[in-house]
């Protein structure tokens, strides 16, 4: 306390043209900015008072009473993932990630077709993941603030299916999103590094 909004590992601009400067602005600077400041005014006073964001985000995920609370911390702690999950200008995997991709999905383009579906059937608000379990890759999907840190989980990477992410450059064209996001930004060495 206070949380704070992490600086943007690039600059507003890097990300176009598959995320404009535009979306960033209000994306970062209004959304992700209005969750810290909802997370800061709601905290103090509570049991969550001294806990770091991870561990507020899996102590309120089973509070019924931490709603408020659950969805700010959830959506601080995904948008400053998401953020990380891409790099402008985009390299397919390699190495490590690349064999993991290869191993679990039966190959790179196989997980992108898979991953594009999945977060093209994501109803409504939420989040696509690529996650590390048992041994293996594998897909999630969350609604609206939730994560897979809140179950156990261990991200990788992953891309905001919110309409907030996408609809000034694509609309709703949320397929579209995906495959330029999958293709152009998706930030391999960040997967990799989580992979450990
Ligand atoms: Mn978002």
């Amino acid at each position: 306390m206070p949380f704070t909004l992490p600086p943007l590992p690039y600059g507003e601009e890097a990300l176009a043209p598959v995320i404009s400067a535009k979306t960033i602005s209000f994306h970062y600077g209004k959304h992700h900015k209005a969750y810290v400041d909802n997370l800061n005014n709601l905290v103090p006073g509570t049991a969550y008072a001294d806990l770091v964001l991870e561990d507020i985000v899996k102590k309120a995920a089973k509070d019924e009473k931490a709603k408020g609370i659950f969805n700010n911390a959830g959506q601080v702690w995904n948008h400053n993932f998401y953020w990380q999950s891409m790099a402008a200008g985009g390299h397919p995997p390699s190495g490590k990630i690349k064999d993991a991709l290869q191993s679990s999905f039966g190959g790179v383009d196989e997980f992108k077709k898979a991953f594009k579906t999945a977060a093209v059937g994501q109803f409504g608000s939420g989040w696509a993941w690529l996650v590390s379990k048992d041994g293996k890759l594998a897909i999630e999907t969350t609604a609206n603030a939730d994560t897979p840190i809140a179950h156990g989980g261990k991200p990788l990477l992953v891309a905001d299916v919110w309409e907030h992410a996408y609809y000034l450059d694509f609309q709703n064209r949320r397929p579209d999103h995906i495959e330029a996001w999958l293709d152009k930004l998706a930030n391999w060495s960040f997967a990799e590094k989580n992979l450990g």
